[in-house]
């Protein structure tokens, strides 16, 4: 999830294949090798979708939970079986099986603003509508726990459910409340969000911890006795040095991209790439537009002035402060990415990291206006193709699609088998 999802996402969609970039607020150049889109080759399409058929694809992030609780998590105010784009959502069952997906974490994501046990409801609620999506379509969905259910899910034709917490506030600070979200599903925590917690500091927020605090050390052991993934998107870069060095298991980025190529905070320098890649783990690129390219960030700075401008203004009142917002964009229109903008991402990380260390954590349902080419959940196909294209080999795309998360999910199974505590006689 970004700081808030944009409303309005169809209305600069375009289903153009062929577009030059050329809206923007900065001429800054990303170095990107084009950001023209030229038709895949529709044999190469045809050979990864083959591919795909044989290895589960699994997506770090994906803020359809989010969505429901926008809706009250009334169940039955979105339909996922049918084509969700007329209620503005990118991503439904038609389009998962058209994306190849065969794995997905759901974020269980809640705001930063809510702690204590405001907090620690809204998690379970969010957990709770991951487990009533499992319910209610039993024949499209199944809650996975570890890596070999991911591979059995999928072989079975259903996509494995994971759920990935958002922010370490989640817990408010309690490994019981971790303990507890473990039994319940969560198989990662990304340690904070936007705002920095007493034990565990946020990118581009002030820093509390300075790293970790000893109780944020007692969070990442907690997580390598339990077997849950230590999520290292969103923290800052003292916080995500001190987590890789912690951790007896890899870690993750669920959904972050590549810093050299998009300089925002949020995004992954090349120290960390190596390191996180050194011990093992992996980086799931993120196709937020701000994070994406230097134009993006740049205008993703102007829309947040103006929402604060907006915010002092109005306070709080939506009602009031959207309108203007909107009228805002549409006299300063987004500069939109591509497709081969997030593969620039990918092969930036491939080169610095190795190809080990390379996935995909989209951010679907988390943010507005995807890149072209990237539009929904039915689109992973093409960005494989697109990397086909640059010359990664089958075994490179099967690794990036999936077996790298399997891989580290099993490591991260297997450190916990480790850590088990021995039981008295
Ligand atoms: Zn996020």
């Amino acid at each position: 999830m970004t700081r808030k999802r944009r409303a309005g996402i169809f209305s600069a969609l375009t289903t153009s294949i062929t577009l030059v970039l050329s809206i923007g607020l900065s001429s800054v150049s990303t170095g990107a090798e084009t950001t023209t889109l030229v038709k895949p080759d529709p044999s190469r399409s045809a050979h990864i979708k083959e591919l795909l058929s044989g290895v589960s694809l699994i997506d770090g992030h994906n803020d359809l939970p989010w969505q429901y609780r926008k809706l009250g998590n009334d169940m039955n105010a979105i339909n996922l079986t049918r084509d969700a784009r007329k209620i503005n959502l990118v991503t439904d069952f038609p389009r998962l099986k058209d994306g190849c997906v065969g794995g997905q974490f759901w974020s269980v994501y809640i705001p930063p603003a809510m702690l204590g046990s405001v907090a620690v409801r809204a998690v379970l609620e969010q957990i709770d509508v991951v487990h009533q999506m499992v319910a209610r379509y039993p024949d499209r969905l199944e809650l996975a726990l570890t890596a070999d259910d991911i591979e059995r899910i999928h072989r079975s034709g259903k996509v494995a459910s994971l759920i990935g917490m958002e922010g370490g506030h989640s817990i408010d600070n309690s490994l019981a409340m971790l303990r507890m979200t473990y039994a319940l599903g969560a198989r990662y925590m990304t340690l904070t969000h936007t705002k920095s917690l007493d034990w565990a500091d946020a990118a581009g927020d002030e820093p509390k911890a300075h790293g970790l605090s000893r109780f944020g050390e007692s969070v990442i052991h907690e997580m390598n006795q339990l077997g849950m993934l230590v999520d290292v998107s969103h923290v800052s870069d003292e916080t995500m040095a001190t987590a890789i060095q912690s951790s007896k298991a890899p870690v993750i980025c669920s959904h972050s991209s590549a810093r050299a190529i998009c300089d925002v905070p949020r995004n992954v320098p090349d120290e960390m790439l190596k390191a996180i890649a050194a011990r093992g783990g992996m980086v799931m690129v993120n196709f937020v537009p701000g994070f994406l390219t230097e134009k993006g960030r740049v205008y993703g700075i102007a829309e947040q002035a103006e929402e604060d401008r907006l915010g002092k203004l109005f306070g709080k009142d939506e009602k009031k402060t959207q309108p203007l917002l909107d009228e805002w964009k549409k006299s300063h229109p987004a500069p939109q990415p591509t497709l081969n903008d997030v593969a620039n991402h990918m092969d930036h990380i491939r080169n610095v990291a190795g190809v080990n260390c390379l996935g995909i954590g989209a951010d679907y349902e988390g943010f507005g206006h995807p890149p072209i080419g990237l539009e929904d959940v039915s689109c992973y196909p093409a960005l494989l193709t697109e990397l086909s294209r640059r010359g990664y080999s089958d075994e490179e795309i099967k690794k990036v699609a999936g077996l790298n998360l399997l891989r580290v999910l099993r490591s991260v199974e297997k450190v916990a088998k480790e850590l088990k505590p021995v039981r008295a006689h």
